[in-house]
């Protein structure tokens, strides 16, 4: 007798496979017609339960192969990035909405979502989304995860009206946190704008205030918005539901210059990690160092590159894998300096520019961040290219400011006389004591430094003036 003949071989190919096992009653005859047609009807149904199941089963999303795919893509420009949200999105809600409804029936009513307060569009489940907001040459950075959303500075003055249509493009509604990092107006020109249009639970701000218009705005919209008001201080905890945030500066409570009052941010989401520096520079950076915890996947580089920030050491402590430079493309400040996107390439770490790429957006899913853009096209010691190839995405790009054509990194063109007070761009000589323009052709190749820096200074500092650009 061959095994598909014996009667458990049949039971069990009706069970698993209805189609076999009826296939079999018929040729061995089994049963009386009656209760064979009856078993055929019975696991015809049982199949096709089946089948019903295991075609609607879905795989979960940290299966290795969705993983492996993911890391992948890591480097590649995710094909919807914008769209992702809002998918699942509504693929999750109705999916809770039942289970609410399920537990209710069965149990006691389930509890009523409160109508009246508002909600923001979520993000993919396990997701943290940042948003480095392309405000020309100042900063705006949002960061998204669940329904929280957390706006970290609001670029210039002029950039108000874009930061509050970009978060409401985005689907926000109310700010779990609005941070300050510090009171330029570059980082907080826009504030008062997003405080008088959405509801803020929680306003950051370092123990520093300006005597500017602009400051004085800002604080009035945050006592009207009736946020509760958080002084940063290093080690403070960001106390919001879903995003785990850190402070890590500004480790003293007075600093000569306020980019050193910046708050600084480190948000951890599973492995991967942000570090949003404001504009510390490396006197902040130096005593963050002492405190250790730099260690980031990715870094908002701190002061739009210039070179008082970003220190070798400090780099070397971050170890990011990725950096975000949120600078504008007509740079006044003499920002572009080389000496920081050479310690960046040369770290091997991949750069990202608002300038040439616009707004970027780093997606987390807890083991690995994925940009939407490439990264920039930089060279090691060399001016940074002015790369316009970045690939379409379906990023929503809030009407940008007219932004002028790319100009060659470096204007041949002799520079204008400035001001003695006027700080600007120099290249200084360490061991020989000269400084330079920027454009001259006797730049030190060893013993090189970059200063932001007004000549006054630099001479009361004991460097003398070259006598070839005669700056
Ligand atoms: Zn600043
Ligand atoms: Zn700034």
């Amino acid at each position: 007798m061959k095994f598909y003949e014996k009667t458990w071989f049949l039971w069990l190919s009706l069970i698993f496979f209805a189609p076999v096992g009826i296939f079999l009653m018929w040729k061995q005859q089994r049963f009386a017609k009656v209760p064979r047609v009856i078993l055929a009807v019975l696991f015809v149904f049982v199949f096709l339960v089946e089948v019903a199941v295991a075609t609607s089963e879905t795989p979960p999303p940290t299966t290795p192969a969705a993983q492996t795919s993911q890391q992948k893509g890591e480097l590649q420009a995710p094909e919807t990035p914008a769209e992702e949200p809002q998918g699942q999105a509504q693929a999750e809600k109705p999916l809770s909405a039942q289970a609410t409804s399920a537990k209710g029936d069965a149990s006691a009513p389930a509890v009523a979502p409160v109508a009246a307060e508002p909600t923001n569009s979520p993000v993919a489940s396990g997701t943290l989304k940042v948003h480095f907001i392309d405000v020309g040459q100042a900063d705006s950075i949002l960061i998204q995860s669940g329904e929280t959303a957390v706006l970290v500075d609001a670029g210039n003055n002029g950039d108000g009206n874009l930061v509050v249509n970009y978060l409401k493009a985005q689907g926000v509604t109310k700010l779990a946190a609005a941070i300050a990092t510090h009171p330029h107006e570059d980082h907080i020109g826009g504030m008062d704008d997003v405080l008088n249009a959405f509801a803020v639970d929680k306003f950051y701000m370092p123990n520093a205030t300006h005597t500017s218009q602009t400051f004085e705005d800002m604080i009035n919209a945050a006592n009207a918005s009736g946020a509760k008001k958080i002084q940063v201080k290093a080690g403070l905890v960001m106390d919001v539901p879903g995003i785990t945030g850190t402070f890590l500066a500004p480790v003293s409570s007075s600093y000569d210059d306020l980019n050193n009052h910046s708050a600084v941010l480190k948000i951890t989401h599973g492995s991967t990690s942000f570090l949003l520096t404001g504009d510390a520079e490396n006197i902040s950076e130096n005593e963050m160092l002492r405190n250790g915890n730099l260690q980031s996947t990715l870094l908002k580089v701190g002061h739009h590159r210039s070179d008082s920030s970003t220190t070798a050491a400090f780099l070397k402590a971050v170890s990011p894998k990725f950096a975000v430079i949120s600078v504008g493309q007509e740079n006044t400040y003499g920002h572009p300096t080389d000496a920081v996107l050479s310690r960046l390439v040369n770290a091997g770490v991949q750069v990202y520019r608002t300038d040439q790429a616009g707004t970027i957006i780093a997606t987390s899913d807890g083991t690995t961040i994925t940009m939407d853009k490439v990264a920039s096209e930089v060279k090691a010691n060399a001016p940074p290219a002015n790369n316009t190839s970045a690939p379409a995405t379906t990023t929503p790009k809030p009407s940008p400011a007219p932004e002028p054509a790319p100009t060659p990194a470096r204007k041949p063109e002799p520079t204008p006389v400035p001001a003695e007070s006027q700080a600007q761009h120099y290249v200084i000589n360490t061991s020989s004591k000269k400084f330079h323009y920027p454009t001259c052709r006797s730049l030190p190749t060893k013993n090189r430094g970059d200063r932001d820096t007004t000549r006054d200074e630099l001479i009361n500092a004991g460097y003398s003036p070259c006598k070839i650009c005669n700056p």
